[in-house]
């Protein structure tokens, strides 16, 4: 499965749309990782060098590893207000957005909404898309588009797309590390993009609390038939004094282990809900997976919220994860 809308027309629709903004308002994904913010604030940077008034909105606050990157301390949960144009980044589905994207979206009078995106589960919910499933990162996507339109990019931009990129790529240890990702990523170093900072900062600095739950969370971990899991829980969280999105690296700790085709990252939340995160090695497709709990992602890296509790998406979640390896595993040996 692969998705692409890419065409230098359809990049130049959207390039027209933002240059013909004065006020766009720019939406990543909620619980944003690096690539989500990397690729809204070095888009934020790119229009503001056009002199636009340019609004960063995410429904959920940035984590401490982003906090470095420049504009970090612009970016606030804002609702569309006086804005000319939505831009939603790095977000499969309308639903992934929070509050006050999907408010605008039902307004009838709401201003144009354009998207990029690099998901292949993206459903094509905005006026005007750009999904390249291709690219390792929307910032890479945002930054072929800077390029194309023959923008200026500053150390600024540069630094947060550059952040996309590796963040996505896991510091380039995933299958859509391509040369293209490195051209693009050498590219952005020449225009005094970080590199090693970008890594440290963005991925290898922990919390005391995340290094605590750790310890936790890996004490829960089950490895069977090619599947390995673990459990975020409520308790263990609490005792730690660490938040949810910490213990999220230990799904692609997981993966790594030996024999693992699959590993999955149960995060009990507040609500009684569970989220899923999962990884896999390159022979199994999780995106599949997560779409059918109601998610998406990519091929080896995919998650899901399902309304159920821990224990019982354990229950659920797991054989689905195995009779998928197995499947996997006839396939490629067919
Ligand atoms: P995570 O495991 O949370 O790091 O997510 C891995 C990948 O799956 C990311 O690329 C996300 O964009 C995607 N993803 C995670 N949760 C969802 C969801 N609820 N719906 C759609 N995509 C998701
Ligand atoms: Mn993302
Ligand atoms: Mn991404």
């Amino acid at each position: 499965m692969r998705q692409t809308t890419s065409s230098v027309a359809t990049i130049d629709r959207l390039i027209n749309r933002l240059v013909a903004s004065e006020r766009p308002i720019l939406f990543g994904h909620e619980r944003p990782d690096g690539d989500a913010v990397g690729a809204a604030l070095g888009l934020m940077w790119l229009l503001r060098g056009l002199g636009k008034r340019v609004t960063v909105s995410f429904a959920d606050p940035l984590s401490a590893n982003l906090s470095f990157l420049p504009g970090a301390e612009t970016v606030a949960d804002l609702p569309v207000a006086d804005h000319d144009l939505i831009v939603a980044l790095d977000g499969s589905d309308e639903r992934r957005y929070g509050a006050n994207f999907s408010a605008a979206l039902n307004d009838p009078s709401r201003p144009p909404l354009i998207a990029i995106d690099h998901h292949k589960t993206n459903t094509g919910f905005a006026d005007e898309s750009w999904v390249d499933s291709r690219f390792a990162a929307t910032a890479q996507m945002v930054y072929a588009l800077a390029l194309q339109a023959a923008w200026p990019v500053d150390q600024r931009a540069a630094t947060c797309l550059a952040t996309g990129c590796v963040t996505d790529t896991n510091a380039f240890t995933t299958d859509h590390t391509t040369p293209e990702l490195l051209d693009a990523v050498a590219s952005l170093m020449r225009r005094g993009a970080p590199l090693a900072d970008i890594i440290r900062e963005g991925i290898a600095l922990k919390s005391e609390a995340d290094a605590m739950l750790w310890g936790r969370v890996l004490a829960t971990a089950t490895i069977e038939d090619g599947v390995a899991y673990a459990l975020s829980r409520l308790v263990d969280r609490n005792a730690v004094n660490a938040s949810e999105g910490d213990g999220s690296g230990i799904v692609s700790f997981l993966r790594n282990v030996r024999g693992v085709a699959l590993s999955i990252l149960f995060v009990e939340q507040e609500d009684g809900q569970t989220r899923l995160s999962f990884r896999s090695n390159p022979d199994t497709d999780v995106a599949a997976l997560a779409l059918e709990w109601g998610g998406g992602g990519h091929a080896q890296a995919a998650g899901a919220t399902v309304a159920l509790p821990l224990d019982e998406a354990v229950a659920q979640i797991v054989p689905a994860a195995k009779r998928l390896v197995s499947a996997s595993h006839t396939d490629s040996g067919a």
